[in-house]
């Protein structure tokens, strides 16, 4: 089988040829057909977390078929269309994972293409317990997205705690934001997007934003309290700057939930959070059955990623086009299945 590895860390890519593996007791071995390229595949590349072992081969939004089964797998068959994402399998028997908790798991976490090989392959192994299945309504392409970006957004969005016809601001239209976008508007929220620079207003009202906000040219924190103040502030960016400025728009018993990393600590007015009882959480993705829920409202409602499509052996093209910020917005390798 072709496979793309990152052959040490800040190493190149390398395409290279593996026999095809056979999956352990509880795996299966998935026929990648579609894997998306993922600004956090940064991690594998650079090696910028501690304990990866290389070679790597990266990619966690893996969308394929179930090609064989391992011993003591239950409730999946070879032919099944299954997707994984960032959350590569957990040990069973941490405090976190008695509680249900897999996305904390303290003990053996495992993460797709990091901890483990990925999706830049035409054959990966799978852990079942890091499966979702993959409704028929999505292709390939629009599924492997969806496991990374999509329940991102989909879980931060449905956890936190808004009802229909809130007020949710979504801070940025880009890979993450578009998704956030959809999954805002068809969950029933009152949605606004900010972004900096007119372009993206256009866009991100016809994916669903009620209003749209130029922080550029507008006073953010100002329209933001013209409409009443937000509910949820869903910040997708990595501009640290860009938060704080915004913050001054979350509403009474608003908060806001960081799925995109800030490049520095937020500055708060403690008196924000205390005369208006406003909050500031973050939210980690989510585990297998939350992939496939976001799967299912996706089809369900029509939310779609917008993807710009490469083939694997192209992989450092579409890195770098990943990379580079300009795609629109998500890149996605596909193995000609
Ligand atoms: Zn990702
Ligand atoms: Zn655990």
């Amino acid at each position: 089988m072709r496979a793309v590895q990152v052959v040490n860390a800040k190493g190149p890519f390398r395409l290279v040829e593996l026999d095809v593996p056979e999956p352990p007791a509880g795996s299966v071995r998935i026929k990648v057909q579609a894997c998306g390229v993922c600004h956090s595949d940064e991690y594998a590349k650079e090696g910028s977390r501690p304990g990866i072992q290389y070679p790597r081969i990266p990619g966690h939004e893996v969308a394929g078929i179930i090609d064989a089964v391992g011993a003591g797998v239950a409730g999946w068959e070879a032919g099944q269309r299954v997707g994984v994402g960032w959350h590569g399998g957990h040990c069973g028997y941490c405090i976190s994972c008695r509680r249900g908790d897999f996305v904390t798991c303290s003990k053996a976490r495992q993460i797709t293409g990091l901890t483990r090989d990925g999706g830049y392959a035409d054959f990966m192994i799978a852990s079942a317990g890091a499966l979702a299945s993959i409704p028929g309504e999505l292709s390939p392409v629009e599924a492997g997205p969806l496991l990374c970006a999509g329940v991102t957004t989909f879980n931060a969005l449905r956890n936190s705690g808004a009802r229909s016809g809130d007020m949710v601001a979504i801070l940025g239209v880009g890979g993450l934001g578009h998704m956030a976008i959809q999954f805002s508007a068809k969950m029933g929220f009152h949605t606004i997007a900010i972004a900096r620079g007119q372009d993206k207003g256009p866009l991100a009202k016809k994916l669903g934003a009620k209003h749209y906000i130029d922080s550029e040219s507008q006073n953010a924190v100002a329209e933001l309290e013209k409409l009443g103040g937000a509910k949820v502030m869903l910040s997708t960016v990595t501009s640290g700057k860009a938060v704080n400025a915004v913050l001054g728009g979350l509403g009474i018993n608003g908060r806001l939930i960081l799925v995109g990393n800030p490049d520095q600590p937020l500055e708060v007015p403690g008196r924000l959070l205390i005369a208006g009882r406003r909050s500031i959480s973050g939210w980690p993705s989510g585990s297998p059955i939350d992939s496939q829920d976001t799967l299912g409202f996706a089809a369900l409602s029509g939310v779609r990623p917008m993807t710009e499509v490469f083939p694997l052996e192209r992989a450092t093209d579409a890195y770098e086009r990943m990379m580079s910020g300009k795609a629109r917005f998500r890149v996605v390798l596909t193995t000609g299945v």
